[in-house]
Formats: structure tokens, sequence, C-alpha cells
């Protein structure tokens, strides 16, 4: 892409390092950047809205989506369900001149490295392996196995920081969704 093109953005890294609170805090500080809504296969949490949050799908309705080639990407993530960016809406605000970011799992991340290398993609990282452990024991939302399961995870997921273009440190929501925007809106 040449010019003042829109960039499409890849935002990934460790589990619980807070990648979905930096996207939130991206919606709501930043209008002006479109933000993909995943499809997953997950059953919706309380409070989580139908083309929202996600597009909660069947596996059935996965399946097809699948088969049709309408994922630019997708993962069966902390391997339970399937989560997949849907291509059209993508392609899209990128043909609209839309800043757009996708925040996904590294498996997806490596997808879309290999299908559209022209994308930045950002590596969002913990202050230090201690915070990590400590937002993801104070998420409490898992069982004590599931949370094991996640940490020998997150050390995986952590030595993928060397495969990305930049890196930024989540010490703070705000301040960490400021730096992606500023990333996404800087021109070449
Ligand atoms: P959660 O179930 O907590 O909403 O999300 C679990 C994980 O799924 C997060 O690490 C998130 O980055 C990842 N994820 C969400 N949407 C997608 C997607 O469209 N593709 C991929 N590959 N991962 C996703």
């Amino acid at each position: 892409m040449t010019g003042p093109a829109a960039r499409l953005v890849v935002l990934a890294g460790p589990t619980a390092v807070g990648k979905g609170t930096v996207a939130a805090a991206v919606r709501e500080r930043h209008p002006d950047v479109w933000i993909s809504v995943s499809a997953t296969t997950r059953p919706p949490r309380p409070g989580e809205v139908d083309g929202v949050h996600y597009w909660f799908v069947s596996e059935a309705e996965f399946d097809r989506l699948v088969a049709e080639d309408q994922m630019l990407e997708w993962a069966v993530v902390h391997g339970r369900h399937r989560y997949g960016t849907p291509r059209g809406p993508v392609e899209e605000a990128l043909a609209a001149g839309r800043p757009s970011l996708l925040e996904i799992d590294l498996q997806g991340a490596r997808q879309v490295r290999a299908s559209m290398p022209d994308a930045l993609f950002v590596f969002l990282k913990p202050p230090s392996w201690d915070e990590l452990v400590r937002r993801l024991v104070g998420r409490g939302t898992e069982s004590d196995e599931e949370r094991t399961r996640r940490l020998e995870t997150a050390v995986a997921e952590l030595a993928a920081e060397p495969e990305f273009d930049v890196s930024i440190v989540n010490h703070e929501v705000h301040a960490a969704a400021d730096e992606l925007v500023a990333l996404m809106t800087a021109r070449a």
C-alpha cells in the first residue's frame, strides 16, 4: 500500500496480558479506528452482545464460513473453541480507508502474516512475568488446571515476541491504547 492508505494492525500477545481491554479502550477513545468483530463458537458470557463483542455462531455455521473461505484466519484457542476473523468486513474497512485493528491470538497472527505481510504486527507484552501471572490469577475465572494450562501457553507465547514488528508494554491500558493508535495512524 502506498500513501496515506489505511493500515491494518494485528494485535497479539500472551494470554491475560490485556489485549481485549486495550482493544476496548481503543474502541472508546478512538472511534475512527475500525475494530474487527470475530466469529466464535464459544457461548456468550453475561453482558456480551452478538455482533458487538463477537458473532456467536454454531459449529455448523463456523464450518460453513471456513469452507466458503470467508475467514481471513481462524484458530482453536486454549484448546477449546474456534475463533476467526471474517474476511469481508476487513477488506471493506481497508478499502474505505479506515485504520483497522484485529485483536487475535498468536496462531491467527501468524496466518495473517502469511496472507497479508504488509500489515503491522504488534506484540502486547506484560511489564514482567510476575505481573502476567498476577493478571492471570487475578481474573479468577479459571480452575487451577485451566490456569496451569494457560500459564504454560503464556511461556510459549512470550517467546514469540521477536516475530513481531513492534512491542508495546501494557503498563496501563489507556497509555497502551494511545500508543497503539499512534502506530496505526502514523504515515509510512
Ligand atoms: P475470549 O474467549 O476470552 O474472548 O478470547 C480468548 C482468546 O481468543 C483471546 O486470546 C483472543 O485474542 C482470541 N481471539 C479472539 N478473536 C479471535 C479471532 O478472530 N481469531 C483468533 N485467532 N483469535 C481470536
